[in-house]
């Protein structure tokens, strides 16, 4: 089978299974041989590896990943394209194909049954509709991870590298960054894809941190926290968790955690690192448990 990568082997194997791209499925098939080069680089994948690729398409990543890997498990959900990779994957004894929903499969039992519980590197040119929930689905089910190299819409790359003070700093920064080291390893434009999507993409490598970087010691708290503090923006810190449902402490006691952080009362969320929420969260869970 000749490699996928570029577009005339792409849009033979779309003609000859007359396959039509599902716009709901997030279907941008990369068309740019450079561009899996550096994915497959940058992930470090070696013959060592079990990859897990999240929505293989027609495989033109996954043949490169085969190469280079010990063994692929691709999850995709559009059973369309399991016939086409049956043949685009025929040539290849290391992988394995599930027609299932990302969202839906049990990772770490796949994990335990195929890698024996070791950790695992994941690559993929992700369904940009899902990025976040697959992420930190990912992070959360405590799937054990060396690294995840994955194409991600540009601005949400952006998001997930982004540090205090800036405009891209929120939620997602201080989630993806609380269990991973973020590197931005390239900018891609559209015309990489087939179809070309409306917006500009990049490939991001997160390494999963070994140790903690931080000392949390409610960790549903210290997301609840964040998670507030980043709701209303333009609120000071002491406001936003004042009103949020999920920290039952009045604005005052509140109030009194920021100071003795040694924080201004007019801090916003923005301004703060990971490790001041991380501090600020156990201070809060203190006084929570007082209270009770
Ligand atoms: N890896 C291919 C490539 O680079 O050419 C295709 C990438 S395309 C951006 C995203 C792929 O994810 C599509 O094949 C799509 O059908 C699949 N997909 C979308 N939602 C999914 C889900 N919930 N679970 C598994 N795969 C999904």
């Amino acid at each position: 089978m000749a490699t996928l990568g570029i577009p005339q082997n792409t849009i033979a194997v779309l003609q000859k299974y007359q396959f039509n791209f599902q716009k709901k499925f997030g279907q941008n098939f990369l068309i740019d041989t450079h561009v899996l080069e550096k994915i497959i680089a940058a992930s470090g994948v070696t013959k060592e590896d079990f990859v897990l690729e999240i929505g293989p398409g027609i495989g033109t990543m996954t043949q490169y990943l085969c190469e280079s890997a010990r063994a692929v498990a691709a999850v995709e959900i559009d059973k369309n394209l399991i016939p086409i990779l049956e043949e685009t994957l025929g040539a290849y004894d290391n992988v394995t194909v599930i027609n299932d929903d990302i969202l839906k499969l049990d990772i770490p039992r796949l994990v335990q049954e195929q890698n024996g519980g070791r950790p695992i590197r994941v690559v993929a040119n992700l369904p940009y509709y899902i990025t976040t929930p697959i992420i930190m689905g990912l992070f959360e089910s405590h799937v054990p991870i060396d690294s995840i190299t994955v194409m991600v819409q540009k601005e949400v790359a952006d998001r997930m590298q982004a540090g205090p003070g800036t405009k891209d700093y929120g939620a997602l920064s201080l989630a993806v960054q609380y269990y991973a080291r973020p590197a931005v390893i390239a900018n891609v434009p559209p015309n990489c894809f087939m179809p070309r999507p409306k917006v500009g993409s990049a490939v991001i490598r997160l390494t999963k941190h070994e140790k903690a970087v931080v000392q949390a010691d409610n960790e549903k708290l210290l997301f609840d926290i964040i998670r507030a503090s980043f709701n209303q923006r333009r609120k000071t810190l002491a406001n936003g968790l004042g009103s949020a449902p999920g920290i039952p402490l009045p604005k005052e006691a509140i109030q009194g955690c920021i100071e003795q952080m040694g924080l201004s009362l007019t801090v916003r969320g923005e301004a703060l690192t990971l490790a001041q929420f991380a501090e600020l969260s156990n201070i809060i869970g203190k006084r929570l448990k007082e209270g009770q």
